[in-house]
């Protein structure tokens, strides 16, 4: 079998292509594969795909594909392009690569199962290829899989944010709770954030959104409540979100009682935050007996202990009308507690108590599924190498975006 024969295979080149040289460099390692193709050939216009006869053909071009025993492997071909009366002049499409790639669709497959496993500068060290080529492979797989799925109806949605590296940076991360997929990263954590995810569902989609779990953040209440149809009974304030307000008024009580009691020598406060932060169950062995002495002291932060402790029971109730005899009891104690912290929290919850009770109705929370978390934690972490904001974007589109990244292939079609 001759070298080009040999190469057609390979390639899976197939008529009216035919490979028509190749070129061997050891020193460069490298292979170099022209591709060719018949006279008196008709092309479809890439627009509306009337066949007409080629018009001219565009400069050579190179395209990287799947290496040869290592040796990198560079398809070369002339495009022709066609001069439709409708479209004007064209370039015809190729069956081995997307418009505008530098590499060959079995090339992109294959980066894009080496990024799935390896960070970018690992998979650039092994395919050989620089960071921006990368980069450049990643963003048109996320693109291409966002194109994909444009239709796709999420019913129950988490909306949360995320501190971005330094300072008070955020993006709005959207969650399809049930595929535990991230549908829309967003800049900022503003109502303008949140506006231009549902801005970009179609009417069937925002038709089809039937609860959204999120923070008590009132950017984000706005949002729903101008965009969503019905959204009154449809967002649910995050119950863990809830619970660390009510954490945070427990550690107030305590700090400000830890300073009274150092003022007359007694540290017993000192250090012992975390212990009461832990639900009851959850407490580590290491703070057991501590927490039990502490306990026994009658303490003011043992009082605020037990009223967030007792907070927690709301979620548990079935029937939402026994839920909200709960509420009332639990509020009419918060209220009647005398520490202010605890006093503050119970009102602002009470402010917002038809979206906390809606969780009744739909159960869901904003807690993401362990895995997306740890991946979205994973690329947090390697983000120092990341240089932008879009980057790190694309990035958690192309590990938890739920998308199909590949591009179309002779044998494999998408
Ligand atoms: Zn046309």
């Amino acid at each position: 079998m001759r070298d080009v024969e040999l190469y057609r295979h390979l390639l899976g080149i197939e008529q009216p292509w035919t490979v028509s040289r190749v070129e061997l460099s050891v020193s460069d390692q490298r292979v170099d594969v022209w591709v060719g193709h018949a006279e008196g050939v008709r092309w479809a216009c890439p627009e509306c795909g009337t066949l007409l006869s080629a018009y001219d053909h565009a400069e050579e071009r190179a395209w990287r594909h799947l290496d040869s025993c290592q040796f990198k492997t560079f398809l070369r071909a002339e495009i022709p392009r066609v001069r439709c009366p409708e479209h004007g002049v064209r370039q015809a499409r190729v069956p081995w690569a997307e418009p505008h790639s530098r590499f060959t669709a079995l090339f992109e497959r294959l980066a894009i199962d080496v990024l799935r496993e390896a960070t970018v500068l690992g998979a650039g060290r092994i395919l050989g290829l620089s960071w921006d080529e990368v980069w450049h492979i990643m963003e048109r797989a996320v693109k291409r899989g966002l194109l994909a799925k444009r239709e796709r109806i999420a019913k129950r949605i988490g909306v949360d944010e995320k501190a971005v590296g330094k300072g008070q940076q955020y993006f709005t991360l959207v969650v399809d709770l049930d595929s535990g997929t991230v549908e829309h990263v967003i800049d900022d954590r503003k109502q303008v954030s949140l506006d231009s995810f549902f801005k970009s569902r179609t009417e069937a989609q925002l038709q089809g959104i039937e609860a959204v779990a999120m923070d008590m953040w009132e950017p984000y209440l706005r949002s729903a409540l101008a965009h969503l149809p019905g959204a009154a009974d449809k967002v649910v304030f995050d119950r863990f979100h809830i619970m660390k307000h009510v954490n945070q008024a427990v550690d107030d009580v305590r700090k400000q009682e830890n300073k009274e009691l150092r003022a007359s020598g007694d540290d017993s406060l000192t250090g012992s935050k975390y212990a009461w932060i832990y639900g009851r169950e959850n407490l580590p062995e290491k703070y057991r007996e501590r927490f039990a002495s502490l306990k026994a002291m009658n303490l003011r932060t043992g009082r605020a202990w037990a009223i967030k402790e007792s907070l927690r029971d709301l979620w548990s109730y079935v029937s939402p009308a026994w839920a909200e005899k709960y509420w009332k009891c639990w509020y009419f104690w918060a209220t009647h507690s005398r520490l202010k912290p605890v006093i503050d929290k119970a009102r602002m919850i009470q402010r917002h108590l038809g979206n906390v009770l809606t969780y009744f109705k739909h159960r869901i929370t904003n807690a993401m599924s362990e895995g997306l978390n740890s991946t979205i934690q994973e690329i947090k972490h390697s983000a120092r190498g990341f240089r932008n904001r879009e980057n790190f974007k694309t990035s958690i589109y192309f590990h938890c975006g739920g998308l199909d990244l590949y591009p179309a292939t002779h044998g494999n079609p998408r």
